[in-house]
Formats: C-alpha cells, sequence, structure tokens
C-alpha cells in the first residue's frame, strides 16, 4: 500500500484533517457518516446506530470509571470514531486478500475499544479480539459487545507478553491493531507474535516518527516482520505504520512482562 494522502477521493482541510461539520443546525450524528463518507466509508443505519449507543455508552460509563480522557461528544466521534475508521480503507485492502474467511483481528491495548470496536462496527465481517491488562476495561467491553450485538466480538484481560506466548493466540491473526500503546519497536513486539506468517500490523502513529521507525525497522526485523509503509493518514496528523509478517516469530518474543517497555528491540545506534 503506498497510497498518499494526495491522492485519496475526498477533501481535507489544509492541516490534513476530515472536518465534522460544527454547525448547530446541523445534528452531530449525520455529521459522523458524513466525514466517514469524506473518508470513502459508508456507514449503513446499523452502524450508526451502534455507534450512537457506543457513544452513549462511553459517556455514562466514563462518568464512573477513567476509560478514556475524551468525554465530550464531539471529541469521541473525531478522536476516536474517525481516527479508528481512518484505518478502514488499509484494512478492506487486506481483508480483500483472504475474503475466503472472517478476518480475524487483534486489538492489543484495546482500552476503551480503539480502534477495534469502530473496525468491528464499520466491517462487521469481521472476527475481532480486544486485548488488554485492565480487567476493568476488558469487562467493559463485553458489556459493549453484548449491548451492540457484536456476535464475532469478545475482550480478554491480559498482556501482551503472556498471550503472545500462548498457544491460543500466538500467529492466530491476520491482522494486528494497537493504538496509543507504546513506541513502535516495543509495540511490535506486542503484535507481531499474534500474527500468522503473511498477516498485517496497522499501527496508527503521529506524524514525528523517523526515530522510531528506525529503531522499528530493526525490531520489525528481529521478529519476522517488516515495515512497508508509514504514510499519511488523511486525519489529524497521523500516520499509519503497515508492517507484514514474512516469517515466524522466533520463539524468545514477546520476551517476558515488562521487558519489550524497558529494553525496546531495535535500539542502538
Ligand atoms: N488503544 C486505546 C487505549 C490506549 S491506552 C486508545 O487508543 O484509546 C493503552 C492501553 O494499553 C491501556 O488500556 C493499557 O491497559 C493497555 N496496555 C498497555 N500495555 C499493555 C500490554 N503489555 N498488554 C496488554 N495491554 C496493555
Amino acid at each position: 500500500m503506498n497510497q498518499t494522502h494526495g491522492a485519496l477521493p475526498f477533501p481535507v482541510t489544509a492541516g490534513g484533517a476530515v472536518a465534522i461539520d460544527p454547525s448547530p443546525a446541523t445534528p452531530s450524528w449525520p455529521g459522523l457518516a458524513i466525514a466517514a463518507g469524506r473518508l470513502g466509508i459508508a456507514l449503513d443505519d446499523e452502524a450508526l446506530a451502534r455507534f450512537a449507543r457506543y457513544r452513549e455508552v462511553l459517556l455514562e460509563r466514563n462518568a464512573q470509571f477513567n476509560l478514556t480522557a475524551i468525554r465530550d461528544r464531539e471529541g469521541i466521534e473525531c478522536k476516536l470514531f474517525l481516527n479508528a475508521l481512518a484505518i478502514v480503507p488499509a484494512l478492506d485492502a487486506v481483508k480483500s486478500l483472504h475474503a475466503h474467511h472472517r478476518t480475524r483481528l487483534v486489538d492489543v491495548g484495546a482500552g476503551a475499544g480503539f480502534p477495534g470496536l469502530p473496525l468491528q462496527i464499520a466491517r462487521p465481517d469481521l472476527d475481532l479480539t480486544l486485548v488488554d491488562a485492565t480487567a476493568k476495561k476488558t469487562v467493559f467491553l463485553n458489556e459493549v459487545i453484548a449491548d451492540l450485538g457484536l456476535d464475532h466480538a469478545r475482550a480478554i484481560h491480559g498482556r501482551a507478553e503472556d498471550l503472545g506466548q500462548d498457544r491460543g493466540y500466538r500467529e492466530r491473526f491476520d491482522v494486528a491493531a494497537a493504538r496509543a500503546v507504546a513506541s513502535l519497536p516495543v509495540l511490535l513486539e506486542y503484535v507481531v507474535p499474534f500474527l500468522r506468517v503473511g498477516g498485517t500490523a496497522l499501527l496508527p502513529k503521529g506524524l514525528q516518527i523517523d526515530e522510531e521507525l528506525r529503531h522499528g525497522r530493526r525490531a520489525a526485523k528481529i521478529l519476522g516482520a517488516e515495515i512497508v509503509s508509514a504514510d499519511r493518514l488523511p486525519i489529524d496528523g497521523t500516520r499509519l505504520v503497515i508492517a507484514t509478517k514474512a516469517e515466524p516469530t522466533p520463539a524468545d518474543y514477546p520476551r517476558r512482562i515488562g521487558l519489550p517497555s524497558r529494553s525496546p528491540l531495535g535500539k542502538g545506534p
């Protein structure tokens, strides 16, 4: 995938962000459908109803627990829903490679469900596993999954370092995604072990990632993967790092809990 942001078939603002129409005359809900449309993604009524419900549950539960720092309707739509939806075109490209089965996606460090749940809502033919180290978050996620009637999704409480060594999860997924969890070398050690050979990691990142990318390329190689692109997404200064797995990950990885973040792979001169 070498799509540049200039080639995408929808308008972007000067800052590169897709804007939700803030006019009070426009109810915010059609705003999500329109903004998603600008990203080239059509959301049907069922998807819109699920996003509406997810937003309400997030607002409700965020008042009780600290699930995400983003607490207002517009922030949820722009920063959480649309940012996740911006990955859908890349996901569709990967999905088309194995149309014969439900694409299995793992979201590592999903938190309150990002980017995994919006991806599942927009593409209900996925099979989604959300992983998070905090039980309160996976309990919340399983409640949302039941509430939205998402039959092919589940949340698992655990750490990437453990589940990546568990036969039930290791090398079982076609796609891995993770957002706002760790720097690229750490993130790659978390996600690549979950991928089957031929699988793809979709990792949204900020714009200033040159150094992370340099270390990330070395880390990817150690893990049996390769970073194939890091193009800008048409939303809020994000780049999408895409890595593919060419070989099985050596059995040593992921290392034991805490080591990936304390001593990231690929560091050094
Ligand atoms: N991806 C979400 C949440 C980001 S916060 C979003 O974009 O909003 C980071 C989350 O990663 C936290 O919920 C934390 O519990 C989880 N996390 C951090 N390290 C982890 C690990 N090693 N294994 C599993 N989850 C982890």
